[in-house]
């Protein structure tokens, strides 16, 4: 038999995707045939190209460590969201029981009344100041940032 009958078994062959028969069949053609040994080497070179590829693909263990990536920056978003609003519930809490202790209690040192007041007001201006640096600074560029 001629070539053009096994030529479109090879890729078949390859594949293991013949019968018992029509693969006797080719491997006894390919026994005195070079032109179809040769032809079945370019495939299964092309096969072992194409499996190379699929490995450089993104693969579950990428988009494993993607989702988790994901997942970490939510919890630390989170995280700080909690964490500042639990010290805002803290500090106004903590406010109100000053001011309720030392400026409606008229036995406490007007010293000590000034003092805390101070401190208050220090208290506040700092972060006044820190959250309008924070909304300055996201909303201005990174070019900016460098320069201060
Ligand atoms: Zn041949």
């Amino acid at each position: 038999m001629s070539c053009d009958t096994f030529k479109p078994l090879l890729m078949g062959y390859l594949d293991e995707e013949l019968t018992a028969l029509e693969a006797v069949r080719v491997e006894q053609h390919l026994e005195e045939c070079h032109d179809c040994t040769a032809e079945l080497d370019d495939f299964r070179k092309l096969k072992e190209v194409t499996r190379n590829m699929r490995v450089v693909m993104p693969d579950d263990k990428y988009w494993d460590e993607y989702w988790s990536n994901i997942y970490n920056r939510l919890e630390r978003k989170a995280g700080w969201i909690l964490l500042s609003l639990g010290s805002i519930i803290l500090s106004a809490y903590g406010l109100y029981w000053v001011i309720a202790e030392v400026f409606l209690d008229k036995n406490v040192h007007p010293v000590i009344r000034i003092g805390v007041l101070t401190l208050i007001v220090g208290f506040c201006t700092l972060l006044v100041s820190v959250l309008r640096e924070r909304f300055f600074l996201s909303k201005s560029d990174k070019y900016e940032r460098i320069k201060r």
